[in-house]
């Protein structure tokens, strides 16, 4: 007998309701979820809205610009956060679509942001993204710099800030990313961290994240783009 190429599809709602009980059991009861959707298509995504889940990130503008508009009216009270580097040139949208930006990381976007909201007349919460390894490859402001940028968005732009996201590097043990974000957000007097996604959320919780990103738990692997 052959064995069908095509796997079935994750049960979405089933991962949510683990995922849940995971973060839960962590000590995470107040943790909010972001359902982490980029690449994965309305179809794989409904399942979650249908079962009540209204916190979700997708890393690119132009990805979600396509996919959310419908989804948020087919559905209230959703809440999307911007989990993936934002491109000046892209402030605009993001402003218009986002509720929460998670990765403000320079003094440029920072001012660009806080023209389109003074636009468009809404203001997304934002979140500075630290680039805690310092991975010249990842957005991020780097940790020495994360005060000076934090001050800059709240005094100089007037910006929404609320807290903090970060992204270790895959191959290190995050527990130290994590303890430092946690330290630039005490010192700064902000209140929400978020950290942590499918791989090491547990940890995240241990060191106070307050929101944790997960996508493969949730929606299974991500296809190729
Ligand atoms: C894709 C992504 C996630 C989710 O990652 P998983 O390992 O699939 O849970 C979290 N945060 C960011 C910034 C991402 O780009």
């Amino acid at each position: 007998m052959t064995q069908s190429a095509v796997e079935a599809p994750p049960d979405v709602a089933a991962n949510l309701a683990e995922v849940a009980a995971r973060v839960a059991a962590a000590g995470g009861e107040n943790v909010r979820i972001v359902a982490v959707s980029k690449t994965h298509g309305a179809d794989r995504i409904r399942p979650a809205l249908e079962a009540g889940h209204r916190i979700f990130g997708e890393n690119r503008v132009q990805e979600a610009t396509a996919k959310w508009p419908a989804l948020k009216d087919a559905f209230e009270r959703v809440e999307l956060h911007l989990v993936g580097p934002l491109q000046t040139n892209k402030a605009r949208e993001a402003v218009r679509l986002f509720d929460v930006i998670q990765s403000v990381d320079r003094p440029k976007l920072a001012r660009r942001l806080a023209d389109e909201m003074a636009r468009a007349g809404r203001r997304p919460a934002c979140y500075v993204q630290v680039n805690t390894g310092e991975e010249p490859q990842k957005a991020g402001v780097p940790p020495a710099e994360a005060d000076a940028l934090i001050a800059a968005c709240r005094d100089e732009y007037g910006l929404p800030v609320e807290g903090l996201m970060c992204l270790p590097p895959f191959d290190e043990d995050p527990a130290p990313h994590f303890a430092l974000l946690a330290q630039i957000a005490r010192r700064n007097g902000l209140g929400v961290l978020s950290m942590g996604m499918s791989a090491d959320f547990e940890i995240a919780i241990q060191f106070g994240a307050t929101h944790v990103r997960i996508g493969t738990a949730i929606f299974g692997p991500r296809p190729k783009r």
